[in-house]
């Protein structure tokens, strides 16, 4: 998603970018983070939707969905934000929903906007696929690198918390939380090498992390985009009513098969015109991108998107 920042990150410009945005912290400070959007999906699940688009001056970081899981004795929390700040932010929205305690965290995967928020809930076990637990220890201190190029602040009291539970490549486990039925599914990499969805069969609810966004521009940075557009296809095999996607609005399957869809004819529209030997920029100009550019952040991010699938298609045609 922030494939400007990596690059920015990697020269002396970038460099030189963050020393001009640091004077500004002290402006930013005492500036009130952005309201989450409170939507009940029923008596025990809420969405805690945060605003779209890339991290920002304006919404300090705060640009990802969270879901609320009201057990017996406490609450799973899915995601918690680009921040400690965030992670505190959104702990205070949850106590004027229930006022009981955070007992567990689940992250989607680990890009920092759904998992730097952790440091705010140390009570609570976190819990992640395996892969994701390793991408967090690696890269954990860059996301917040990039955090403080993007808003144009510092975040002292924020660090990366890896999971302390984890879960397997391409597996499905049922478990129980707070009496709460869940499936934690981790399927073969999508969005990310180790993305992780929750399945609340007696919900009919999906929360999917970014292997499902809505009115923004999915990023293909880390993915690997044919088996994402598999495990698109392997969703609409099963009883959902409601998906708490990654960003955006609440989706339905309708939103799911018409996302699978969009990804689905990119992908057949690159692969075409790498078979007809064209280099990725020429493959663009013959792609319909109508769809994809009502969508937030369509400008940053489509390149690179149609990019990465080229590279794709590139390496596992050798
Ligand atoms: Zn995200």
């Amino acid at each position: 998603m922030f494939n400007s920042v990596y690059r920015l990150l990697k020269n002396q410009t970038g460099f030189l970018t963050l020393l001009l945005l640091l004077p500004m912290a002290s402006l930013q400070a005492g500036e009130e983070l952005p309201e989450p959007e409170v939507k009940k999906i029923n008596e025990r699940v809420y969405a805690l939707l945060g605003p779209i688009g890339f991290p920002s001056k304006e919404n300090q970081g705060y640009m990802v969905n969270s879901a609320v899981l009201i057990g017996d004795d406490g609450v799973v929390l899915v995601d918690t934000g680009f921040s400690d700040e965030i992670g505190q932010h959104l702990k205070k929205t949850i106590a004027g929903i229930t006022d009981k305690p955070v007992t567990h965290v689940i992250n989607t995967h680990h890009h920092g906007d759904h998992i730097l928020g952790n440091s705010a809930f140390p009570d609570a076990e976190v819990i992640s696929s395996k892969q994701c637990r390793e991408l967090v220890e690696k890269e954990g201190y860059n996301w917040i690198g990039i955090l403080k190029n993007m808003t144009g602040k510092e975040h002292p009291d924020t660090r990366p918390i890896p999971a302390k539970t984890v879960y397997p490549q391409e597996s499905h486990t049922n478990v129980t939380l707070q009496e709460i039925p869940m499936e934690f599914w981790v399927p073969a990499g999508s969005h990310t090498p180790g993305d992780m969805m929750i399945y609340l069969p007696q919900d009919k609810l999906l929360i999917s992390g970014d292997i499902l966004v809505q009115k923004m521009i999915p990023s293909f940075v880390d993915a690997h985009v044919s088996s994402w557009i598999d495990t698109l296809a392997k969703i609409q095999e099963r009883n959902i009513e409601t998906v708490v996607p990654g960003h955006g609005s609440l989706m339905t399957m309708a939103d799911v098969k018409a996302m699978h869809q969009r990804m689905a004819d990119l992908y057949a529209g690159v692969e075409a015109g790498y078979n007809q030997g064209m280099m990725d920029s020429e493959i663009r100009k013959t792609l319909d991108l109508s769809e994809w550019k009502k969508m937030k952040e369509f400008e940053g991010q489509m390149g690179v998107n149609i990019n990465r699938a080229y590279l794709e298609i590139e390496r596992e045609s050798f």
